[in-house]
């Protein structure tokens, strides 16, 4: 397929509500000093731990943008932080996805997110399947997606199988459809391999999607980003509600930024934990077998698993049980804890599976 423009690939793409739409401008999206009685706030200081807390934070999160785009290496104008990556996945269907009449693209097994903001929104999904060991079949898709469908969605490390997508595949169809491909890297910060956040001045389709609730520590603040073409960023920044990321969560996403030794060890702890989960699953009965993973995860599959799932959740221990997916029948996911965490999870597994 003939590669196109930026502007004319997105123009086909973009709602034409959205492409019409004349956004909301806040008060604070110019100034932020000085004396302020444009936005009816409360004039009196009130301030906790260094965060005031009486103005409006800023809409366009000029710092936080300039701090993650000097981490991830692209401009501040192709990213923009939501509250979680969630609220990502939100503004990829507000601005692409026609209610009722287009639709979009998931391979399953895949993070559950996808499909239920699609039935929010009243957009159809077309349904594929990953490959027998969960890759994305780009030939498949390639031949049979629908003309309606406008995104794709992909995440690698995939949740909940844990194995990396291949990097061919994701850049064939890149190349080869005209469509949104968003990458999901929530876990690529627990894999060998380095983010596609690079490659996204090469292709205007690409939304990759990473978070801070994993490897950083920090699910509690609701903080995520999508890297894209600044075209596309503009059109987030068109949609997303004026103040979403409130000021406790800029300053503490800036501030996380700052601890890259501490996260780089605790991912080291937890891949070493990872490898010895893993290992010691394989050598239980009733294990039949332990997915190879690229996150900070396992996937595994087990005899009796939604009875096992079932009596570790009444002794306190609480996985995931997976085995109603397609192509995950009996299996489980299990989240990498502490070391005692795991220890204890997996004697009363073990006790379970006799
Ligand atoms: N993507 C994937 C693949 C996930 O597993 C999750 C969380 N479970 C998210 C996105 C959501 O992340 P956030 O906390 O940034 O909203």
């Amino acid at each position: 397929m003939a590669k196109i423009e930026t502007s004319a690939f997105l123009e086909r793409l973009i709602r034409p509500n959205i492409r019409a739409l004349e956004p909301y401008h806040s008060a604070r999206e110019t100034v932020q000093t000085g004396i302020l009685l444009d936005a009816n706030e409360n004039p009196f200081l009130h301030e906790r731990d260094g965060v005031v807390l009486n103005r409006y934070p800023d809409p366009f999160q000029r710092e936080l943008r300039t701090k993650l785009a000097g981490w991830t290496g692209v401009e501040p104008d192709q990213l923009l932080a939501g509250n979680g990556s969630d609220e990502v996945i939100d503004w990829i269907f507000k601005v692409f996805c026609e209610p009722g009449l287009d639709a979009v693209a998931i391979p399953e097994p895949t993070y559950g997110m996808y499909r239920v903001m699609a039935h929010i929104f009243g957009v159809e999904v077309q349904d594929f399947l990953l490959t027998e060991d969960f890759q994305f079949d780009d030939q498949h898709f390639l031949t049979s997606v629908r003309p309606e469908v406008k995104a794709l969605f992909l995440c690698s490390p995939n949740n909940p199988t844990g194995n990396l997508l291949d990097t061919d595949s994701i850049l064939r169809v890149l190349q080869d459809w005209n469509g949104i491909v968003v990458l999901d890297e929530a876990y690529i910060d627990f894999a060998d391999r380095p983010s596609l956040v690079s490659r996204v001045h090469e292709f205007p389709g690409l939304i990759v999607l990473r978070t801070f609730s994993k490897a950083y520590g920090r699910a509690a603040l609701r903080l995520g980003f999508a890297v894209a073409n600044h075209a596309v960023i503009e059109l987030f920044l068109k949609v997303k509600a004026p103040y979403n990321l409130n000021a406790v969560t800029l300053r503490e996403g800036i501030r996380a930024l700052q601890h890259q030794v501490r996260y780089r060890e605790e991912i080291e702890k937890i891949v070493s934990e990872r490898r010895r989960v893993a290992a010691a699953l394989a050598q239980l009965p009733g294990v039949n077998r332990v997915h190879a993973s690229d996150a900070n995860f396992l996937l595994f599959e087990c005899r009796r698993a939604s009875d096992v799932y079932q009596r570790l959740f009444e002794k306190g221990i609480v996985v995931r049980n997976r085995s109603s997916l397609p192509l995950l029948s009996g299996c489980i996911r299990v989240s990498i804890g502490t070391e005692q965490e795991n220890n204890i999870f997996l004697q009363e597994l073990e006790k379970e599976l006799k």
